[in-house]
């Protein structure tokens, strides 16, 4: 065997271990009886041990020499390359991390987390913020051990959106704001009303659940290497790109809540199925510093794959008119009356709300400015825990004009600071904009794209993604993946250009 494949193998079996650990969680949402909990816990924290130990083992770093004297000479982009100084960075960035702060950091997160479950349930932030405040000094811990230049932030940002900085976010924010709120006062102003109503009617789970797997399918979602399940977070996990699970939860008084949940979980599921079958169970299905088995190569670009299929496509005016009318035979007491404009005024209503998880696409992205504006102030000292809600309050009511009335829909909403994923929330916002980006880039490359699409034929737009982003897995960077399919470094523009022109034409001025 030659060196590098001995490196392939040692990796090969941590990827193995960690989508052991991924099954154990997928469980735990779905399966798992309540007292199961505690044993699954010590069980998953018995595997990580394992691989961190194995990870930071004599033979790995052997193994990994080893490579490393192979791969001289091997161009950048190699992919043999990015796995071997893929794994160098992590063990780096694992090796600066004291093991007493990572314990401390998960013992936190399951003691806080059932703290702020009550503190929500009472509307009373005073019960969670000693809990936040320890996590807040934890937080700035790590971000010191792991690194950073300008910002606490970034270094925390390194671990979900590698690239990414505080100072790159702030006048990305800058300019989607800028735009966003004249368009927001107009569609406020606007007489259109969106036919909401439709929704507040019985439809039985089975049937939502038939409508939205066939779109799935449709899409390109292959059920022969994936599952659907229900559970109360909707969430994807992929066990290799042969075993790729979705969830959903059904209202049966609010259609588009597992419609369109499905349709996004939908995107992160196609980017991990449509990994190259040659990376299964190597470095580039892997996220080695955040231990977890992952084929997309950063959250913001999985999210951007979500967003893509559940807005760009699956909220487009040429989606429900191909489509309304397999909704109405599934559906046809309840849509009755209804036809395919309607339908699609009525899935884009756009309307400020408290709430981030309700937000529509125009709104949904101050909810991201807000949170990450908060933590980076946070992180740097410049508002503190105490602070927090009045300068939440403060922002909810400058870009959205609402103030909560009470901390269990304003700064308690969210569960991420409890389990202490701080740093998370830009992903979001930046899964938008470059999903704009790789949408309008589609089309400007693909002949006849517009069209496939009128057809309700979706291989030529997942041939693009796959070919230009999916098979590529976790080799390249999301700067790279935009530089090579795009032409161009992460921009406002297109996620603008395609919110205005959707938003204006639902909104006529007078
Ligand atoms: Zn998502």
């Amino acid at each position: 065997m030659n060196a590098l494949d001995a490196f392939r193998h040692q990796m090969s079996q941590i990827n193995d271990l960690l989508n052991t650990m991924s099954l154990l969680n997928w469980d735990a949402r779905v399966t798992m009886p309540p007292g199961g909990t505690e044993t699954r816990a010590q069980q998953l924290g018995t595997l990580a041990e394992i691989v961190r130990e194995r990870l930071g083992s004599s033979t790995t770093e052997r193994l990994l020499e080893a490579a490393e004297r192979e791969i001289e000479g091997l161009p950048d982009d190699d992919y043999a390359v990015r796995e071997v100084r893929q794994t160098r960075a992590a063990l780096e960035t694992l090796a600066r991390i004291p093991p007493e702060l990572s314990a401390e950091l998960v013992r936190l997160g399951s003691a806080a987390q059932p703290l702020w479950v009550e503190a929500k349930a009472r509307k009373n932030y005073a019960h969670f913020a000693p809990a936040l405040e320890k996590m807040v000094s934890l937080t700035q811990e790590l971000a010191a051990a792991i690194g950073y230049d300008a910002h606490p932030y970034d270094a925390m940002l390194k671990q979900y959106e590698p690239g990414m900085t505080a100072a790159t976010l702030q006048p990305l924010f800058a300019e989607l704001r800028g735009s966003l709120l004249p368009l927001l006062e107009r569609i406020r102003s606007s007489p259109a009303l969106a036919p909401t109503h439709i929704f507040d009617q019985p439809f039985p789970k089975a049937q939502q659940r038939a409508f939205a797997l066939s779109i799935a399918e449709r899409f390109g979602f292959d059920p022969k290497r994936g599952r659907v399940d229900e559970s109360h977070h909707p969430f994807e996990i992929s066990l290799t790109s042969n075993d790729v699970r979705m969830t959903t939860r059904y209202n049966e008084r609010y259609l588009p809540g597992a419609v369109f949940g499905l349709f996004h979980e939908t995107g992160h599921a196609l980017y991990e199925q449509n990994v190259d079958p040659a990376l299964t169970r190597t470095v580039l299905a892997t996220d080695l510093p955040g231990l977890y088995a992952v084929g997309g190569t950063s959250f913001g670009l999985h999210e951007s794959q979500s967003r893509l299929w559940e807005n760009m496509v699956g909220r487009s005016r040429t989606f429900w008119d191909n489509h309304f009318g397999e909704l109405r035979d599934t559906f046809p007491e309840q849509l009755a009356g209804v036809n395919a404009d309607t339908f699609y005024r009525a899935v884009n209503d756009v309307k400020p709300s408290l709430i981030r998880v309700e937000a529509d696409e125009v709104t949904y992205n101050f909810h991201i400015m807000l949170r990450t504006e908060l933590e980076m102030a946070l992180l740097d000292g410049s508002v503190s825990v105490a602070e927090l809600p009045e300068a939440w309050n403060a922002k909810m009511e400058t870009y959205l004009g609402l103030t909560p009335h009470d901390a269990s829909v304003g700064v308690l909403q969210d569960i991420h600071w409890s389990h202490g994923h701080i740093g998370t929330f830009p992903t979001y916002t930046l899964g938008n904009v470059m999903a704009a980006q790789f949408f309008e880039a589609a089309h400007e490359q693909v002949p006849g794209l517009a069209e496939s699409l009128a057809r309700a034929d979706y291989t030529p737009l997942r041939t693009w993604l796959t070919d230009n982003l999916y098979r590529h897995g976790r080799a390249y960077t999301p700067a790279e993946l935009l530089e090579r399919s795009t032409g161009r470094a992460l921009e406002a523009g297109p996620l603008l250009r395609y919110l205005t022109e959707k938003y204006e034409e639902l909104h006529p001025v007078g």
